[in-house]
């Protein structure tokens, strides 16, 4: 098999699948509960929350398990008060998480304004026109999730800051958690995914700055200081934690081997005359191009037949067309025959020959 759908989500790494009957043993008690073993299991999670919080150079308690970085991305735009000011900034390039949730939001009040440009990433100057002293938030993903371009946060939220320190930034960090290094200190959210990190699916994080501005989503027992109540996910938040380190490690060890597969892909592109989707300034392990011949359907379903998997926009948008390339301004040909490629460290020389060879296959056999 060649799976070349990392973005979508990521195999478990072995190392906690191997920890996963002990973890689970161990610690199945109700972190809540007053006996030993629950205290112990209590004592567990919360190391986990601090290494967690050690990874991110952040506090322990600005780090909030939830079910997923849906729900972080949820509990953030629902969460705000929007009574003294009503505007949200972004961009349509969000994933549907944000995008989603927002269009859900503005019938209740509050509005949200998109941030338009081409070129597939933003910069200080594509939203300086639209923060004002009305603006609540500002949400901007760190990595797009289907070309793989890069917000440069860090910077843009450093300014916006200067503007207005009382604007809240929102980052989704989620393609870029563990893989390139992202300093918080001017970011009052960010979401996080254990499945993008080989962790397991059904846990996510909300880094939150300062938790009193939220109103919790889900009521109940007062979890997770009050935010967000369910019995804790012990194992989740281990494979998460876990995930990250070898990720990070993974990432930063193969740095050079992934710039050299993306390149591969791109000469590859240049050279078959397709269409590079992705902006230079991008991340080398997602790549968007369009063979301007084949539908994606078709192209995915062919190369599904030789066991190489890859898609054609996020996962979670299914059959539709990308909102993303869409949004970029590509014509309809560009859209109906893009294909995603998203990379691992793990992920071989050969594996992307083979794929190449594939796909040619199917152009130069299957379209019209
Ligand atoms: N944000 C981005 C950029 C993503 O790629 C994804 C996953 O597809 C999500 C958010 C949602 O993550 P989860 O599956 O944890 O809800």
């Amino acid at each position: 098999m060649v799976y070349l759908d990392y973005a979508a989500t990521c195999p478990v790494y072995p190392e906690i699948i191997k920890n996963v009957p002990e973890i689970s043993e161990k610690y199945f008690f109700n972190p809540s509960s007053l006996y030993r073993p629950s205290v112990i299991t209590k004592k567990f999670f919360d190391s986990v929350r601090n290494s967690l919080g050690i990874f991110l150079s952040c506090k322990s308690e600005n780090i909030l398990f939830m079910s997923s970085a849906t729900e972080a991305c949820n509990t953030v735009i629902k969460g705000l008060d929007y009574t003294r000011r009503t505007k949200i900034v972004t961009w349509p390039l969000e994933h549907s998480a944000i995008i989603n949730t927002l269009q859900k939001c503005t019938s209740a009040g509050m509005s949200a304004s998109y941030a338009i440009n081409n070129k597939g990433y933003i910069e200080y100057k594509d939203i300086k026109d639209l923060i004002d002293h009305n603006t609540k938030l500002l949400v901007l993903m760190h990595v797009n999730n289907e070309t793989g371009s890069i917000n440069h946060i860090e910077e843009i939220a450093e300014k916006v800051k200067k503007f207005d320190n009382q604007i809240l930034i929102f980052s989704d960090i989620v393609q870029s958690h563990a893989k390139i290094h992202i300093n918080l200190e001017n970011i009052d959210f960010a979401c996080i995914s254990g499945h993008k990190v080989g962790g397991l699916k059904g846990c996510g994080v909300l880094y939150v700055k300062n938790k009193d501005i939220l109103r919790p989503l889900i009521d109940g027992g007062g979890q997770e200081f009050g935010i967000r109540s369910g019995t804790e996910n012990t194992l989740g938040a281990y494979a998460l934690l876990e995930g990250s380190t070898i990720t990070r490690a993974k990432f930063r060890n193969h740095w050079d081997h992934l710039l050299n597969l993306n390149n591969m892909i791109k000469d590859h592109c240049k050279t078959m005359r397709f269409h590079i989707n992705s902006p230079e300034n991008r991340v080398p392990y997602i790549f968007n191009f369009s063979t301007m011949k084949l539908p994606s359907e078709v192209m995915i379903n062919a190369l599904s037949s030789k066991n190489i998997y890859v898609s054609s926009a996020s996962a979670c948008s299914g059959k539709k067309k990308s909102r993303v390339l869409t949004s970029m301004g590509f014509k309809s040909v560009i859209v109906d025959t893009a294909i995603r490629i998203s990379l691992h460290p793990d992920t071989e020389e050969d594996d992307i020959k083979y794929f190449l060879t594939e796909l040619d296959f199917a152009v130069n056999h299957l379209s019209f």
